[in-house]
């Protein structure tokens, strides 16, 4: 009882000392939800067109800054990231990565119907089909793309959000009609029907590659500097084929030149000039296809066209397939030009990735486009698009 007669409150000695003094009252809650929702720093998940989008509500005319929403370049110091782009499966576990960085509290927002639900790529062999089958979305801009007022609208959205949550309100239900029509064919993260283990599913689906998933990596010796060569004569292609034993030089597509001869081919290229790897482009043939079209007599195999050129006024090109056999122990492989020609490395490991063709000798043949450990080869001719793709279709 003495105590309580003998205290002092630093308000109630102000409010005595100074008559007039004004104080307003309110809840300490309040005041904390009122300077997060006015900085929600903003991480930038940015992958495609979208993200013109949103960097075009950084700039004068929606001035996304005036609500305190700074970009940041780093998920510790953020509170929203911004998802804005298409996301393939490859990316998928990178992008929870930095989510899980963010510290808590944190929000999400789907930008654009291609991080909603993968849009037009949703059945594309590389695309997640939404954001939302791996991590937790608050807020959706619908749109393809959705312009910056559209962001802007879905920041105002996420803050009434925020306010209505911190208050106690149960997070706004989710039309079961509405998911119905979009749901994929994995369970969204906020769908009841979601089992436990697919969020660890996921994300062991694109783990580092295992050793016995790359090919040996066998290098290829380094060539000798390429001599400085005379100018080039309109034959020297034809020439060197001749030489090497190929004498077919057909009207409507590149020489075909033995598996063998490949190595050598390139490298005699190089000497004479053709310093530039430009492509190397493999296709597909089932049993049954070949470069005409339908031939019953065509077993399956592959066909790899390689492009070289010279660099400089006067540029020529030169450019030869190889056709592969496809046996039941598998496809014949090509030698690699990884070490004639420094630009083949990756070229030669996205048609590993994409085809299937196999280069010997690659000193790195990893997959570059699909996660480390896709199963599949899509543009095979045997792939379905709809083939299954656990756990993402
Ligand atoms: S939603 Fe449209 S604009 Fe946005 S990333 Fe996809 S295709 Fe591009």
């Amino acid at each position: 009882m003495d105590d309580a007669a003998a205290f002092h409150h630093p308000l109630y000695d102000l409010l005595i000392d100074d008559l007039g003094v004004t104080v307003g009252l309110g809840r300490v809650d309040d005041l904390l939800t009122w300077g997060l929702t006015n900085a929600l720093w903003i991480f930038p998940m940015a992958t495609s067109c979208c993200g013109i989008e949103f960097m075009a509500a950084a700039a004068s005319r929606v001035d996304i800054d005036r609500m305190g929403s700074i970009p940041r370049g780093t998920p510790r110091q953020a509170d929203v990231m911004v998802i804005a782009g298409t996301i393939t499966t490859k990316m998928a576990p990178r992008v929870k990565l930095l989510w899980d960085q963010m510290p808590e509290p944190k929000w999400a927002i789907a930008m654009g119907s291609c991080a909603i639900s993968g849009d037009f790529y949703r059945n594309l062999y590389s695309v997640v089909p939404g954001v939302d089958t791996f991590m937790p979305v608050d807020v959706y801009v619908p749109g393809c793309p959705p312009n910056p007022e559209w962001l802007m609208a879905g920041m105002l959205r996420l803050k009434e959000l925020v306010y209505a949550r911190r208050r106690g309100a149960a997070a706004r239900a989710v039309d079961p009609a509405l998911m119905a029509i979009t749901n994929p064919s994995i369970p969204r993260v906020n769908d009841p029907a979601r089992p436990p283990e697919q969020d660890a599913l996921q994300i062991a689906a694109t783990q580092s590659a295992t050793a016995d998933q790359m090919l040996p990596r066998l290098v290829v010796a380094p060539l000798a500097e390429a001599p400085n060569v005379a100018p080039l004569v309109g034959s020297d292609l034809e020439a060197l084929l001749k030489e090497l034993g190929v004498t077919e030089l057909p009207k409507e597509g590149p020489p075909l030149v033995p598996a063998n001869r490949h190595l050598e081919l390139a490298r005699r290229l190089k000497a004479l000039g053709y310093r530039q790897y430009v492509s190397v482009i493999a296709a597909h043939f089932l049993a049954g296809t070949g470069r005409k079209g339908k031939d019953p007599a065509e077993p399956e195999h592959f066909e790899v066209t390689t492009l070289v050129r010279t660099v400089g006024s006067g540029t020529k090109l030169a450019t030869w397939t190889v056709r592969l056999a496809v046996t039941s122990e598998g496809a014949e492989h090509l030698p690699s030009l990884a070490g004639v020609y420094a630009g083949a490395d990756w070229q030669e490991r996205e048609q590993y990735d994409l085809v299937g063709v196999k280069f010997a000798g690659h000193p790195d043949l990893r997959r570059l486009m699909m996660a480390e450990n896709y199963p599949n080869h899509p543009l095979r001719k045997d792939f379905a698009v709809d083939s299954p793709s656990a756990p993402w279709r």
